[in-house]
């Protein structure tokens, strides 16, 4: 596996990591993330959080109070009645389980044997990454854990994984352990480790894996100062990269084609007359060759969104039944679109929107394949990850909220909002395709995709609460969306 080279990120600075920035570092048990974390967050001036201390509390807990860690229920109802508090620091993140710092007593080898197992519950991880969202939100934070990245805080600045040889980690435990007085051979550290990694690995939520996104960095030959510069110059690639986009809307605009002009003057229209807003994209440019992938809601959503697009063209892969009605078809074409068939694998649409990637235009496609009930978006599907596997075409997250066509009164009943995710790039694509299949890999862009809407439809309800109408809309949708999906997709 080829390693992050540090070398030709030499030049980066400090200064251009954002205030609010959040660095994700996963990555198996013994990596040196705790180590990394820590000398990050004093570097950049973040608070880190452990989020495996977390679940260490909870097994701890569970233990003491006699609660099978096999049982998902009765860990659950410890975790929901119970107050955790983590306490981030600069240098240290302490615990506290009921008021009482436990930081000391989770780092032992009957937790480590416990842990992964507590760990594995969907139940437990729900409440667990509900915590962490609401300690991190508002950024200025690096932390480390195995899911931080891919789920916790899928839009992060920067993602880390960071790994190393069982060997190399083994020998790490095992120097740890003699500094805390803890008694345990290095067979039976190399037993726990490789199990710990096995099943954190193969858990059906969350497992530990290569962000398709991530960039990989493999300590097992570093010193521990060569894997503290190598992770820190790796939290300012993404924003240096955002640096170097041209932000110069004018010019954009002049280049624009005729028909583009007009079309986006009818859209510009239409969104300020409904008074949609638009987050997280004020002056700033997407980069060329981008897959710009939108939520789907209501067959409004093109133009509003494509109100935001404004000095650049796009090509959209729309469904192959619209090109077919007057007049709509040949709008379609005169913007550029591509039909796509749904049923099935379109192989002549997706080469098509490939090449047109390739050649550095931008691509809108809606992932989810048909519209989803309000406030429940997803799944996305495979279709975006061949897409990316095909093209390593960077990812826009666009969320749109409140373009309920069918209600003429939806935009008033609800807020309108656009609001735009980070570029995810794919630094980790090549090595995660090492250790997974094609399919597999689309999957886990699949979900990348669907967490960022999640994050990002959080963050707008953290704005503007769900309203009645969102509420009650979404629930009656759900089933007939559901429906609608099996008769298309065929599942
Ligand atoms: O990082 P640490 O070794 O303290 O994590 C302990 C365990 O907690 C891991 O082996 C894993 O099972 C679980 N964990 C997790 N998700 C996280 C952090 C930790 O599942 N974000």
């Amino acid at each position: 596996m080829k390693n992050f080279h540090v070398a030709s990120w030499q030049h980066l600075q400090d200064e251009i990591l954002p205030r609010d920035a959040v660095i994700a570092i996963d990555g198996p048990a013994g990596s040196g993330k705790s180590t990394t974390a820590k000398a990050l967050a004093r570097r950049f001036n973040l608070l880190y959080i452990d989020t495996g201390a977390m679940y260490r509390a909870l097994t701890l807990a569970a233990l003491k109070a006699q609660v099978e860690c096999s049982q998902e229920g009765p860990l659950v109802e410890l975790a929901a009645n119970s107050i955790l508090e983590l306490k981030p620091g600069a240098a240290e993140s302490t615990v506290f389980w009921e008021g009482k710092d436990v930081s000391a007593a989770i780092r032992t080898p009957e937790i480590d044997a416990m842990v992964s197992l507590v760990a594995s519950h969907p139940g437990v991880r729900k409440i667990m990454v509900q915590q962490q969202q609401s300690l991190g939100r508002r950024g200025g934070v690096v932390m480390e854990g195995r899911d931080i990245g891919s789920v916790v805080f899928p839009l992060a600045t920067a993602k880390i994984f960071l790994h190393a040889s069982l060997e190399a980690r083994v020998d790490r435990r095992f120097k740890q352990n003699q500094q805390r007085g803890i008694q345990a051979s290095r067979s039976e550290l190399t037993d726990d480790v490789a199990l710990r990694d096995k099943k954190d690995s193969e858990r059906a939520t969350s497992p530990l894996a290569i962000g398709p996104d991530s960039i990989v960095i493999d300590s097992s030959a570093m010193t521990l100062e060569e894997q503290n510069q190598a992770c820190a110059l790796a939290c300012l690639v993404n924003p240096a990269l955002d640096l170097e986009l041209d932000t110069d809307l004018e010019t954009g605009l002049r280049e624009l084609p005729s028909n583009y002009r007009f079309a986006y003057s009818i859209m510009n229209a239409v969104s300020r007359f409904f008074g949609l807003k638009e987050v997280g994209c004020e002056g700033k440019a997407v980069p060329r060759g981008c897959i710009l992938a939108i939520n789907h809601v209501s067959l409004w959503d093109p133009p509003l969104v494509g109100s935001t697009f404004r000095r650049f063209r796009v090509n959209t892969l729309a469904k192959a039944e619209l090109f077919k009605v007057w007049p709509m078809g040949s709008i379609f074409r005169w913007v550029d679109s591509i039909p796509i068939k749904r049923k099935g694998f379109d192989a002549s649409a997706f080469e098509v929107a490939s090449e047109s990637l390739r050649d550095g235009n931008n691509l809108v496609i809606f992932p989810e394949g048909t519209r989803r009930a309000i406030g429940h978006p997803g799944p996305v599907r495979n279709g975006l990850g061949i897409l990316v596997q095909a093209t390593k075409a960077p990812m826009v997250p666009i969320f749109i909220r409140g373009s309920y066509g069918r209600h003429p009164l939806g935009s008033i009943l609800s807020p309108l909002e656009v609001s735009y995710g980070p570029v995810i790039r794919w630094h980790g694509l090549e090595a995660l395709l090492e250790s997974s299949d094609p399919k597999n890999v689309s999957r886990r862009i699949a979900q990348l995709c669907l967490a960022a809407y999640e994050e990002l439809q959080a963050r707008s309800f953290d704005r503007y609460p769900q309203t009645e109408f969102e509420i009650n809309t979404g629930k009656k949708q759900l089933k007939k969306f559901e429906a609608r999906q099996k008769k298309v997709f065929g599942r």
